[in-house]
């Protein structure tokens, strides 16, 4: 595996490979990896075949965080996450920096973003006002250093996966937007880097976020339910939780991402809960 930190280097690398019609699939991700980052891969290598590369980014962007955000402690451990990108078959890692990938940015020498100003309106980005277009920005940043023809991202996020979707297209890129499932740990609970934030009692209550799905999906199952009234069962049920806080439960779309007032099977639910510090969010196909 070979292991690339200059953005020149990387775009160099890109740039050759393209005259020579090599296949090439990219994974982004912000490190601390774990079986779900891993599943990626092995999808991206299904999309591009032994003879194609795959290329995984870990980079913690600074502009998809808010001021009050968890940048500062996100957890990093480049030694190990190298050590499962070579064992998973990753043909590149790439590791750019901040100085890199917004030079000047502090003072004011970098001043291009990338906005999507629909999909990204509710949810996160209502709850993350800036978060969405720091991610538009860094993956079409990702998208010209790395010129994939496929890139590979989890539904785990769900909004952003739309979001990027409509980028790509909006913004012409020849790249093909794959989205692979969620992959949970045994009691349901979706992988994710923030987990380990989690204490013993937190990471414990933490599966209420998968059994709220789960309980949704029966509840729309036979026949289709008033949203707010499911809404108001939800938070019933999350109470099973103390330590848990709702900062957002939606019922939608799952094309326009648009809020339903009825609920019926077909529709997505996304929810995001705050464990101390800590922010989850999960969502499912009803
Ligand atoms: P992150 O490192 O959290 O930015 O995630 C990088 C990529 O991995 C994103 O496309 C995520 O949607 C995806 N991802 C995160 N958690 C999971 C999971 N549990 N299963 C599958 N994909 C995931």
């Amino acid at each position: 595996m070979k292991i690339v930190s200059s953005v020149a280097a990387m775009q160099r690398l890109a740039l050759k490979w393209r005259r020579a019609g090599t296949r090439v699939a990219l994974v982004p991700t912000m490190g601390y990896l774990h079986d779900g980052h891993l599943s990626l891969v092995k999808r991206a290598r299904q999309a591009v075949g032994q003879a194609g590369l795959v290329v995984a980014s870990i980079y913690i962007n600074p502009t998809q965080f808010g001021p009050k955000e968890d940048l500062a402690k996100y957890p990093r451990d480049l030694p190990r996450d190298t050590q499962l990108c070579q064992t998973a078959g990753v043909d590149v890692l790439f590791t750019p920096d901040n100085a890199e990938m917004y030079p000047g940015k502090a003072e004011g020498a970098y001043s291009t973003f990338v906005v999507e100003e629909s999909l990204a309106q509710g949810m996160e980005g209502a709850s993350r006002p800036t978060h969405f277009c720091g991610v538009t920005t860094v993956v079409a940043k990702l998208f010209n250093l790395v010129l994939p023809e496929v890139a590979v991202f989890g539904q785990k996020d769900y909004q952003q996966a739309a979001v990027l979707q409509r980028m790509t297209e909006d913004l012409n890129f020849p790249i093909k937007l794959i989205i692979a499932p969620t992959l949970r740990a045994d009691d349901g609970l979706a992988l994710s880097s923030r987990n380990q934030y989690l204490n013993a009692e937190e990471r414990a209550q933490a599966t209420i976020l998968f059994h709220a799905l789960e309980a949704s999906k029966l509840a729309v199952k036979s026949k289709p339910v008033a949203a707010a009234r499911l809404k108001a069962d939800l938070q019933e049920f999350l109470t099973a939780a103390p330590l848990a806080r709702l900062d957002y439960l939606e019922f939608f779309d799952p094309l326009t991402l648009q809020p339903v007032s009825k609920v019926q099977r077909g529709h997505q639910m996304a929810l995001a809960v705050f464990f101390g510090k800590t922010r989850l969010i999960d969502n499912a196909r009803l």
